[in-house]
């Protein structure tokens, strides 16, 4: 049998803000990202693994003070990163702390999270993943994740999320939209909405409603998408909210009507990891019901341009050559627009690697492709459609032509495309001023198998 993988425990972060509102946007920004990895904020010096101390060097009173709160933290935990104003005063700090593990200036919160990564590694693997592997090094200013719950009520066996991360802790719904507000205020165009379980937000705390811009907002997905929706950037426009990791509850279909109404983009990850009844149930897959097929058709009827992508897991115990012909008849049927597959592994601690009858890894190895194949190609018919459109779409660079990839300086991504996951955008023209993170209209001249090749419409 395939040795079992082994996921580390998530590594504990302690926070000290001081200063400005400037200074807390900074703080927000890096606990976001680091929530978003997996790591775990810890509400104490001493449990922490890594402490950051974000100053505030505006007046002499305010340097003493952040001198005074690095040296609680270093005498406490030992283990500390200095950032923010006081950052500029590098060899001051230093020569009161000099075993500090790294000072950063204001707002180089990309700088202050790699030394986060540098203290004490994010705890990574497949099965524990939110954040693909490229949008753990520095997330771009224009998208940022927004992670809204902590833990997981479910018991699915191939998972050791609950026993790692415990059950479903739901944040404050004042908090993460706060947060949000925050982001958007800072420079985030689209906000990737993450947990284990998003479609369970609040379910934890009852659906606790919570005071914002005085009404009362439920900790609910509904009410949170919502809420997103109606943020504003600077220039007036709404930022792009995608829902990730959303499982088929019936409450979902309350959100559909959003993204029909421009409120949420009409793209929903869902990670179904079969369709086979048997298998469904091996893997004890909350959510899993019969009437899925019918539910994306209606969602279809109510925002026909929804990107549904999902994931699958092949190869898992027992699953039979008819139950994999069932998840490929299934997404004959369902269609669906992106699709990530994954060749079985056992996790060190899951309940699936007491089941009987693993699967042999051949037999994995050509299902994965099989699957691979249907999933292919079903993507390029569905880009194909889209050839001769107009389309709304957000810039991620701007660069020097590169014959190889068919784009001529600017790479985006529409509403059907999650960063890192998705495919692309490449643009043919990049007008003056272009600049990542600006929204821009592209008419689509050409499509392969992952990306959609355009021009500006004029
Ligand atoms: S829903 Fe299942 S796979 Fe996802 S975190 Fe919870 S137990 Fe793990």
């Amino acid at each position: 049998m395939t040795t079992p993988i082994t996921i580390p425990a998530p590594p504990k972060v302690g926070m000290v803000s001081l200063g400005c509102p400037k200074a807390l946007v900074d703080s927000e920004r890096i606990l976001t990202k680091l929530r978003a990895e997996g790591y775990q904020m810890s509400a104490d010096y001493a449990g922490a693994d890594v402490v950051l101390v974000n100053t505030c060097g505006f007046l002499d009173s305010a340097k003493e003070e952040s001198l005074e709160a690095i040296g609680e933290a270093m005498a406490e935990n030992g283990r500390v990163i200095v950032t923010g104003c006081m950052g500029n005063e590098a060899d001051v700090i230093r020569a009161r702390f000099p075993d500090v593990l790294a000072i950063t200036g204001a707002h180089q919160y990309e700088d202050v999270v790699q030394a986060v990564h540098d203290a004490a590694p994010p705890a990574r693997g497949a099965f524990i993943d939110l954040v693909p592997e490229g949008g753990i090094k520095l997330t771009p200013r224009h998208y940022s994740y927004l992670k809204i719950s902590e833990g997981c009520n479910h018991r699915c066996s191939f998972c050791i999320i609950p026993s790692l991360r415990g059950d479903l802790a739901s944040r404050r719904i004042d908090a993460v939209l706060r947060e949000a507000e925050k982001l958007v205020a800072a420079g985030t165009r689209e906000l990737l909405v993450i947990s284990q379980d998003t479609s369970a937000y609040g379910v934890d705390t009852r659906h606790e409603p919570r005071a914002w811009k005085g009404r009362d907002v439920r900790a609910h997905m509904t009410d949170l998408a919502r809420e997103l929706g109606g943020l504003r950037t600077p220039e007036g426009k709404a930022p792009w909210v995608r829902l990730h990791y959303v499982y088929p509850y019936p409450h979902v279909d309350q959100v559909i009507p959003l993204m029909a109404d421009g409120l949420l983009t009409p793209y929903l990850d869902i990670p179904f990891q079969h369709a086979a009844p048997a298998v469904l149930k091996r893997m004890k897959r909350p959510a899993n019901e019969a009437k899925v097929l019918d539910r994306i058709k209606a969602w279809r009827q109510i925002a026909p341009d929804i990107t549904i992508r999902s994931s699958f897991v092949v190869g898992f115990p027992g699953e039979t050559e008819a139950d994999f012909q069932y998840l490929l008849d299934w997404l004959d049927e369902a269609q669906l627009d992106r699709v990530g597959g994954f060749r079985f592994e056992p996790v060190e601690g899951a309940a699936a690697n007491l089941l009987p009858d693993p699967v042999p890894e051949a037999v994995k190895e050509e299902r994965y492709q099989r699957l691979m194949e249907k999933t292919a190609a079903i993507s390029a018919a569905k880009l194909a459609a889209k050839v001769g459109r107009t389309l709304p779409v957000i810039i991620d660079e701007v660069g020097e032509p590169d014959e190889e990839d068919g784009s001529v300086g600017a790479t985006g991504r529409s509403q059907a495309d999650a960063p890192e996951i998705d495919g692309h955008v490449y643009l043919r023209d990049v007008p003056e001023g272009l600049a990542p993170g600006s929204f821009v209209d592209v008419l689509v001249e050409d499509a392969d198998e992952h990306d959609l090749y355009g021009v500006i419409a004029g």
